[in-house]
C-alpha cells in the first residue's frame, strides 16, 4: 500500500501573490524537521505538501513524523493517506480496505476534487462512495457528529483516502514575520508570550537575566529546558544570558524600595534593546498579562515602555492565568515552568511595590544611578548560545 501525508495550509490560502514563498517556507522548515525521520520526497502538490512514506516505515516510525508536524506553524491539519491512480474501481477497493480496519457505526464520506478532470463532482462522489459503505458494513451515513469520517481528496490523477484528519497549530510559517528578542524567564508566561509570537511566523530568539551568584544556576538550565521544548517550532534558538546582579545592587542601594521591580524591568529593556540591535530583531516580546502582579499595572507598563526605541510586543496582555497555563500544557513548557525556581526579580523585593509609577518618578531614582555603565557593563559580561531542539 502507498501511503502519503497531505498537509494542508492554514492562512497561506489567504496570500495571494506572496503564496509561493509562505509554502516555500513551509516546505523547507517541514524537510529540516523531518531530518533524519523515516520518509521519502516532500514536495509542493496541488496546493497542499506531500509528504512520501516508504513502504516499509513502521507504525512508530510514522508517529514520529505526525507529532513532529504538531510543531509545524503554518499547517491547518493533515491525513495520512492510503494514496491510489484516480479511478472509481481503485477507489472503492481502498475504502474497502480503509472500512474493514476502522470500527464505526455512523460516518460520513468528505470529498474533495482539487482538479476538474475528474468526472465526478465532490457531492456525487459522497453520494457513490457513501452508498458504497452502507451496502458493505450497514452503518449509517450521519452529518453531524458521526463516529467516523472518510476523506476522499483527489488531485492530478491521484486519489488520497483517509480516516483521521490529525490538528495542525496555524498560524504562519517559522520565518515569514521577522525577528524579535523575547525577555524569557523560568515561569510560565514568557515562553507562551514567545511562541504565539512564532505562530505568527516570527523567528524568536530569547535574552535572560540572571543574578547568579545569588540565583542558582539551576535556574539558568531551566531557561534552557524550556528553550529545548520551544526550539520544537523553530528548530533551533539563540539565547543571549545576561548578568544582572551588579545592576540589582546598585538600585538596592540607591533607589526607593517600591520602584525596584519597574527600574529592573527598565533596565533589562535597555539592555535587550542592545542585544536586539545585536541581533537586527524589530522589536521586544515580553509575558506581560495586564493587571497580574503590581509590575504589570497599565501605569508600570507606561512607565517599562518608555525608555524603548523598538516595540515592545506584550501577546498575552488580554490572557488570564487559566489561558495561559492551558497554553503551556499543550506548547509543552507547563512542567519545566512550574518546578521551583528563583528568578532575578523574586530578589530584593520591596514589602508594598509601587503599583502607580509615573516616568517622573523612575527617571528622578535613576538620576542616582550610571544607566549607560551599567548597561554596557552587563553587555559586555554577556554569554551568547544555542539551544537545539528536543524530541
Ligand atoms: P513569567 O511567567 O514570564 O516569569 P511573571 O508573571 O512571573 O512572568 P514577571 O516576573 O513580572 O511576571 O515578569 C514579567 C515579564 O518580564 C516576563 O514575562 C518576562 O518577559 C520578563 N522577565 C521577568 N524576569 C525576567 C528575567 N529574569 N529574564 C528575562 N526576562 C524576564
Ligand atoms: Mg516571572
Amino acid at each position: 500500500m502507498k501511503r502519503t501525508i497531505l498537509i494542508h495550509y492554514h492562512e497561506i490560502n489567504l496570500k495571494g501573490n506572496n503564496r509561493g514563498w509562505f509554502e516555500n517556507q513551509l516546505h523547507r522548515h517541514v524537510s529540516a524537521l523531518l531530518r533524519g525521520a523515516a520518509h521519502g520526497t516532500i514536495r509542493r502538490f496541488a496546493g497542499r505538501l506531500a509528504i512520501e512514506i516508504p513502504e516499509n516505515a513502521s507504525r512508530d516510525e510514522i508517529g514520529v513524523i505526525t507529532r513532529r508536524l504538531q510543531w509545524v506553524f503554518g499547517i491547518a491539519n493533515f491525513i495520512v493517506a492510503r494514496e491510489t491512480p484516480a479511478d472509481i474501481d481503485a477507489i472503492k477497493t481502498t475504502l474497502a480496505e480503509l472500512v474493514s480496519s476502522t470500527g464505526f457505526e455512523s460516518f460520513k464520506i468528505d470529498s474533495r476534487r482539487g482538479t476538474k478532470e475528474f468526472p465526478l463532482n465532490s457531492q456525487e462522489l459522497n453520494q457513490l462512495l457513501g452508498a458504497y459503505v452502507v451496502e458493505l458494513t450497514g452503518a449509517r451515513v450521519r452529518m453531524e457528529n458521526p463516529d467516523a469520517v472518510f476523506s476522499v481528496e483527489i488531485a492530478e490523477g491521484r486519489a488520497f483516502l483517509s480516516v483521521e484528519k490529525i490538528r495542525g497549530v496555524g498560524g504562519l510559517p517559522s520565518g515569514t514575520g521577522g525577528k524579535v528578542l523575547c525577555l524569557i524567564s523560568g515561569g510560565l508566561d514568557s515562553p507562551v508570550a514567545a511562541w504565539r509570537m512564532m505562530r505568527r511566523g516570527c523567528r524568536v530568539q530569547y535574552v535572560h537575566f540572571h543574578s547568579f551568584p545569588h540565583t542558582t544556576a539551576e535556574s539558568q538550565d531551566k531557561v534552557r529546558n524550556i528553550l529545548r521544548v520551544l526550539s520544537r517550532y523553530q528548530l533551533e534558538s539563540v539565547l543571549y544570558m545576561v548578568p544582572f546582579a551588579e545592576t540589582q545592587r546598585e538600585i538596592v542601594a540607591y533607589a526607593p524600595p517600591p520602584l525596584r521591580v519597574v527600574l529592573y524591568r527598565r533596565f533589562m529593556v535597555r539592555m535587550a534593546e542592545a542585544v536586539a540591535a545585536r541581533e537586527k530583531a524589530a522589536a521586544i516580546v515580553t509575558g506581560d498579562s495586564l493587571g497580574q502582579v503590581a509590575s504589570q499595572t497599565l501605569e508600570n507598563i507606561r512607565t517599562i515602555s518608555a525608555v524603548a526605541g523598538i516595540p515592545i510586543f506584550r501577546p498575552l496582555i488580554g490572557d488570564d492565568k487559566e489561558d495561559i497555563m492551558r497554553a503551556a500544557r499543550d506548547i509543552g513548557t507547563y512542567e519545566i515552568s512550574i518546578q521551583a525556581d528563583q528568578d532575578c526579580c523574586s530578589l530584593f523585593v520591596p514589602r508594598h511595590p509601587e503599583t502607580m509609577s509615573s516616568i517622573e518618578k523612575a527617571e528622578r531614582a535613576e538620576q542616582q544611578l550610571d544607566v549607560s555603565k551599567l548597561c554596557r557593563e552587563a553587555i559586555a559580561g554577556m554569554t551568547r548560545e544555542i539551544i537545539a531542539p528536543e524530541f
